[in-house]
């Protein structure tokens, strides 16, 4: 199996998270719960997680970092509890649907949403970013990269706009934590919403939320937290306020695993390999006729991140036609990002067959995707992989 499904969730994942999720579990223990050995233990394997996740993104205090359940959950906890009625937020039309339904749900509790126009080669524009701005402009909101065409935003010149203007930055970090290197102070990032179970190589159920100093949210849920019992209102202490009920600890222990891989193999080394893979696909793709390639071209900036169709076949088609007939994993559709599908034309005809490189993939898987999409392009997809 060829896997280039990475957007949705990274497969394989190192060797280390399979051992530390499964050593947590059997290992057992609720965090921060009760005094013996085995909640200590497990405890400090979450903590170590926080330490890890700080080291990566520059975040000067581990407890700044709350652990949710994905990327979903974080963009809720930031967006709702931070926004009332009467605020403004600017976002933009390349979002996930992550963020643009928990806003279009807001809207009906008093919240102003503007949608700034976005370019599939560039992302947003500083310009209309700029000019989007009100007096009731509480936060800005926009995806670090499109998870439908790789295209970056320009998130460092966004932070220093809204530095300037007192507002709030959130990024959404699905597609770019673990990816791009992040530096939440240099970028004046105000909120990160990161998943674990993309790039940062951990399982599924993981993900979190930096909430920068001083920055006190309303939870969006409350409950237990192992914290300040006595109180029948939810702790104002960090992380606690944000984590209530029984933590993902094999899960979070797997996160920890894989972060340690990323810091010790370096982001920036692994956003070479990715580039160098993405640019082979793309280059090799230009070589086949009758595929369309939307977003940024071979050489620009983006990452591995590759959106396409076969003319005048259906995505869920040619997605089909990968699984079974060539054994290569890709996704089809819409991929929740609605608005992006708008932007490029391909709402109503399907969405497109998106190619997503991680960690672990290879120049001799990509040249076989190449090989079976020329196949598909000019057959069909009725011919062979050739050897
Ligand atoms: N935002 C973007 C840009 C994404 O690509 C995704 C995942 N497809 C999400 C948010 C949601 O991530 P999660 O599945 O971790 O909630």
């Amino acid at each position: 199996m060829i896997y280039l499904d990475n957007a949705a969730t990274s497969w394989p994942k190192p060797e280390k998270v399979y051992l530390a999720a499964d050593e947590a579990l059997r290992r057992g223990g609720n965090p921060g719960r009760s005094g013996h050995k085995l909640s200590i233990a497990a405890g400090r394997s979450v903590e170590e997680t926080r330490m890890l996740l700080a080291r990566l993104f520059a975040i000067p205090r581990p407890e700044a970092i709350a652990f949710t359940l994905n990327t979903t959950d974080a963009l809720n906890l930031a967006l709702k509890g931070i926004l009332k009625e009467g605020d403004h937020v600017v976002t933009s039309s390349m979002e996930h649907n992550s963020v643009a339904r928990p806003l279009e749900a807001l809207k009906s509790s008093g919240v102003e949403v503007t949608k700034v126009a976005t370019s599939p080669l560039s992302g947003v524009d500083i310009q209309d970013v700029r000019a989007s701005i009100k007096e009731n402009t509480k936060l800005m909101v926009f995806t670090h990269v499109s998870n439908v065409t790789g295209t970056i935003n320009p998130i460092s010149d966004i932070g220093e706009l809204c530095r300037e203007r007192g507002i709030l930055l959130l990024v959404d970090a699905a597609q770019s934590a673990g990816v791009i290197p992040i530096d939440v102070m240099e970028m004046d990032i105000d909120l990160l919403a990161f998943p674990g179970h993309k790039s940062l190589l951990g399982p599924a159920g993981t993900g979190g939320l930096y909430i920068r100093d001083g920055l006190v949210l309303n939870p969006i849920r409350e409950g237990g937290t192992g914290s300040f019992s006595e109180l029948l209102t939810q702790p104002e202490k960090i992380p606690d306020r944000y984590e209530s009920g029984t933590l993902n600890a094999p899960g979070i222990a797997g996160l920890g695993a894989g972060v340690r891989f990323l810091l010790e193999q370096g982001v920036g080394t692994l956003r070479e390999k990715e580039s160098a893979l993405a640019n082979r696909l793309l280059e090799g793709i230009s070589q086949i006729s009758g595929i369309t390639v939307f977003g940024p071209p071979a050489g620009r900036l983006r990452t591995g991140v590759v959106s396409l169709v076969v003319d005048g076949m259906e995505p869920t088609q040619t997605a089909a036609i990968l699984d079974d007939a060539f054994d290569i994993a890709v996704r089809a559709g819409l991929h929740c990002a609605p608005d992006t599908h708008r932007m490029l034309g391909t709402l109503e005809t399907g969405g497109t067959v998106r190619f997503s490189i991680g960690a672990f993939n290879t120049e001799e898987e990509i040249d076989l995707c190449l090989e079976a999409l020329r196949s598909i392009a000019e057959e069909g997809g009725l011919g062979e992989v050739r050897e």
